[in-house]
Order: C-alpha cells, then sequence, then structure tokens
C-alpha cells in the first residue's frame, strides 16, 4: 500500500493521509459560483483537486473514492446579473454550469462523482438552520438567521486567528440585528424580486456557508476525509462551514484534512480587470492555447505556491509537450504511472517534482514511461497536431496586444502619425518590440513584457 502524504491546513503540517473508511474515502471542494465564465484563477482548484482524484483513484481503486463539487446557483452576484441583463437566473445558471463543465474538460479534470447544486438543497439547509437554532448556536433576528461565534470554542481554529482580533481587525459590517458583529448568516429574508424559499422565518433563501455544510452532510455524511478549495475560502467560508457542521453535529469530526490551493497570478500581479490582465479559460482556448499547455503550466508550481502565469511559461509548456508528443506518438503506455513520478505526487502532490521526473525519462528516451506518466497527469491527450498553435499570437491576444497593433496601423493609414507614435511608444513601454518595415507592423513580446502598462492605451 502506497502512502499519501498531504499538508493539512487545520494541523499546519504534512501528515500521512489514512482515510476514515479505506473503502470509502470522500473529498469534497468547494465549486464555483454560476454567473460567469471561469477565470484562469478559478481552473486552478479544479486542476489541483483533479490530480489528488486521480492519484486517490490509483491507490485506492475508482470505485472507492466519491469526490463531490457543489455548484453555487443561489447568490447574490447572480441575482445582480440576472436583474442586469433582463434574463431568467435559472437560464444564466445553466449556461454557466455547462460552460464551466466544457472548459474544465479542456483542462483535462475528471468529472467529480457528484456536482450538487445549492438550489436543490434547499430543505437540506433549512432543516440544518432548524437544528443549530434548536441547540444554541443559532437565533433569528430582524428577519435574518444568524450563527453565534461565541457558541463555537473552535471558531478561528483553521485559519488561525481569534474572534477577539477578528472584530478587532475588520471592517465588520454592522448590522444591528447581530449580537456578535462576526456572528454570519445563515438565512436572510427575500423581497418579491428575489429568488426565495418558505421556511419557518419567512420567505428567503440560504447565506453562502449553510450550502456546503447541508450538501457534504447530504453527500458524504457527517464526518468525511478531504475538504478542499482555494486559500482566499479559508476564512471566512470553510472556517465557518467548520462551526455549522461541528454544531449540528456535534459528535462528527466533520472534514479530517483540510488543503487550500494558493492563489494564480498573471504577470506578477494579481488578476483583475482593470489591468489589463484578467483572462477566462476561454478566451486563452479560443485563442489557440490547447488545453493541456494550460494544466502544464498549472502543473509546473506547487500548489502551495503562488503560481504566476507568464506569457514565457505557456511558450516553454508548449515546447516541452511538443517534445514529448513526439517523442511517445508511437509508443502504448504501460498499467500505471512509473513510481518516480507517482512517489512526487504522493509527497503532498508535488507536482513540479513529477515534471522533472518526466523530463529525466524524455531524456533517457524512455517513452513508454513517459506516456504513462502523462496519462496519470491528465497530460494523455497531447498530440503533435493538437500543439502547433502560434504561441506569439495568442499571447498577444490575451493581452490585446493584436488589437493595439491594429490600432496603430489604422492610425498610420490615416497618416495620423501623433496617434501611431503614442500607441508604440506604449507598446514599448509595456515591453512589446515594435519594427516597422515596407511590409507592415512587426512586434514581438519580450520578457519585460508588462501588460499593466497597456493600460494607458484604453
Ligand atoms: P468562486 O467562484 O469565486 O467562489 O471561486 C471558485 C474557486 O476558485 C474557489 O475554490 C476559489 O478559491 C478559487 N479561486 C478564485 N480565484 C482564484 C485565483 N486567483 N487563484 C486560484 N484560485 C482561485
Ligand atoms: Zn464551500
Amino acid at each position: 500500500m502506497t502512502t499519501i502524504k498531504l499538508y493539512n491546513t487545520l494541523s499546519r503540517q504534512k501528515e500521512e493521509f489514512r482515510p476514515i473508511d479505506p473503502e470509502r474515502v470522500r473529498m469534497y471542494v468547494c465549486g464555483p459560483t454560476v454567473y460567469d465564465r471561469a477565470h484562469l484563477g478559478n481552473a486552478r482548484p479544479v486542476v489541483v483537486f483533479d490530480v489528488l482524484y486521480r492519484l486517490l483513484r490509483h491507490a485506492y481503486g475508482a470505485r472507492h473514492v466519491t469526490y463531490v463539487r457543489n455548484f453555487t446557483d443561489v447568490d447574490d452576484k447572480i441575482n445582480r446579473r440576472a436583474a442586469d441583463s433582463g434574463r431568467d437566473i435559472s437560464e444564466i445558471t445553466a449556461e454557466t454550469m455547462q460552460w464551466f463543465l466544457d472548459d474544465m474538460r479542456e483542462l483535462g479534470a475528471l468529472e467529480p462523482d457528484a456536482m450538487p447544486r445549492a438550489t436543490a438543497y434547499v430543505p437540506q439547509m433549512v432543516s440544518m438552520i432548524e437544528d443549530l437554532i434548536a441547540r444554541g448556536h443559532a437565533y433569528e433576528a430582524g428577519g435574518h438567521v444568524l450563527f453565534s461565534v461565541e457558541s463555537y470554542g473552535e471558531y478561528g481554529r483553521l485559519s488561525g486567528r481569534s474572534v477577539e482580533d477578528m472584530i478587532a481587525g475588520a471592517r465588520v459590517e454592522v448590522a444591528p440585528y447581530k449580537k456578535n458583529p462576526m456572528d454570519f448568516v445563515l438565512w436572510k429574508p427575500s423581497g418579491p424580486d428575489l429568488p426565495g424559499w418558505d421556511s419557518p422565518w419567512g420567505r428567503g433563501r440560504p447565506g453562502w456557508h449553510i450550502e456546503c455544510s447541508a450538501m457534504s452532510y447530504e453527500l458524504l455524511g457527517d464526518s468525511f476525509d478531504i475538504h478542499g478549495g482555494g486559500n482566499d475560502l479559508m476564512f471566512p467560508h470553510h472556517e465557518n462551514e467548520i462551526a455549522q457542521s461541528r454544531c449540528a453535529h456535534p459528535d462528527a469530526s466533520f472534514a479530517k484534512y483540510w488543503m487550500h490551493n494558493e492563489m494564480l497570478q498573471v504577470e506578477g500581479r494579481k488578476m483583475s480587470k482593470s489591468l489589463g490582465n484578467f483572462f477566462t479559460v476561454r478566451d486563452l482556448l479560443d485563442r489557440g492555447v490547447p488545453g493541456e499547455v494550460i494544466r502544464f503550466v498549472f502543473l509546473s508550481t506547487h500548489y502551495r505556491k503562488p503560481m504566476d502565469w507568464t506569457a514565457e511559461k505557456v511558450r516553454e509548456a508548449e515546447a516541452t509537450l511538443k517534445k514529448w508528443a513526439t517523442l511517445i506518438e508511437n509508443s502504448d503506455a504501460q498499467s500505471g504511472p512509473p513510481l518516480q513520478v507517482l512517489h512526487a505526487l504522493e509527497d503532498d502532490l508535488n507536482t513540479p517534482l513529477a515534471i522533472k521526473e518526466m523530463h529525466k525519462l524524455a531524456k533517457d528516451g524512455n517513452a513508454v514511461a513517459l506516456r504513462s506518466a502523462l496519462e496519470f497527469v491528465g497530460l494523455g491527450t497531447i498530440s503533435k497536431e493538437s500543439l502547433t498553435m502560434l504561441v506569439e499570437e495568442m499571447v498577444d491576444g490575451a493581452f490585446d496586444v493584436g488589437k493595439f497593433i491594429e490600432e496603430m496601423r489604422t492610425a498610420r493609414e490615416n497618416r495620423n502619425w501623433a496617434e501611431s507614435d503614442r500607441i508604440r511608444d506604449a507598446l514599448v513601454e509595456a515591453g512589446v518590440e515594435i519594427k516597422i518595415t515596407p511590409e507592415g507592423i512587426e512586434h514581438s513580446i519580450t520578457s519585460r513584457f508588462d501588460p499593466t502598462k497597456l493600460e494607458a492605451l484604453e
């Protein structure tokens, strides 16, 4: 039997993974709120936990692993999107869920065994809230039901904060009906224009956190093995899930191992619309970046390290995968992954080490082992054909460089030299080399490319 070691946020240590029931290994991962296309950062937990899912299936047998990932399809961002667009909520959420599944499939992610939607579990949430009130952990006030953080002594343990520090440090929204400013919403009232369900507290809708407590209980039981998500969810979402679940089921442990992936950044900066470095997975796929290249770039950074998405890494990933695709073209896989790759993954999902081992296999010309390794990490679909993209073009496109070149060309056609110079100077400043030839404008992106500098052009 192999030993898997996982870093547990709860203990802040790497621990040997021992499932509560090896016949039924259970994992819950917080999924997306469905109102828009998944951005590149949203794909990181999907790929990270997909690698873990594959590893667990290998170690315990596919039939003995249950992976649940929810869809949050009730949320104020969704309500706003519906109000702004005049479309039905259910139409928006159904469309977004399908987009999500399509995009994640292209990244080689297996579908979880269950993908519950929050709106299908409202009665279970209501009954859990009733239970929390009955046990003295929640109270009704001003049409809301709130969880009382003071009623749970271990509140803050996962994220390592005390309730006092949180109150002192947080910009807590002061709601007159809260007994303690850190108390959080389990249920809130809905006006006639908002989605709502009948409940003992009137027509309303659930707060965000209760859905994961209710759905994990329903599908995995009161105690299960792994709970995952991005580290932005550690507080308050996961802290609140723990409080709700442990208080509703005091004899159970809830999740035993808590795992959090670090955030993804783009070219060293937080991804954001105003910086012009925000893109969705679909943006990249549409620009011809193969899903395997995106996956490979993700795997090249350990999941507990911040991941920097750069044009340089995309180029390298594409070159490596192209080489490997040629090497394995005519070989079959052996059964199971090569041991050195497996051992790397068993050590808290050390994907960068696994890739290093794969480079060694490639160097040794060991095509059979390399193919097996690629299949194991979800990259078995690479082929020379799928990797013949024009990386320059796709990188330009992702950062709108192409658009600015086009604008420069138009300006020159109109003999608007001042405008052409303005665009050229900004592009050069951002690290794009520009050459004007009789044939037109040639450009290339240098390694000091900084997309945020393109803001000046917007
Ligand atoms: P959300 O739809 O915002 O609830 O996010 C869905 C998942 O994506 C959660 O597990 C988040 O932690 C994760 N996530 C969001 N932004 C990023 C990012 N920039 N890098 C990595 N993971 C992210
Ligand atoms: Zn959750």
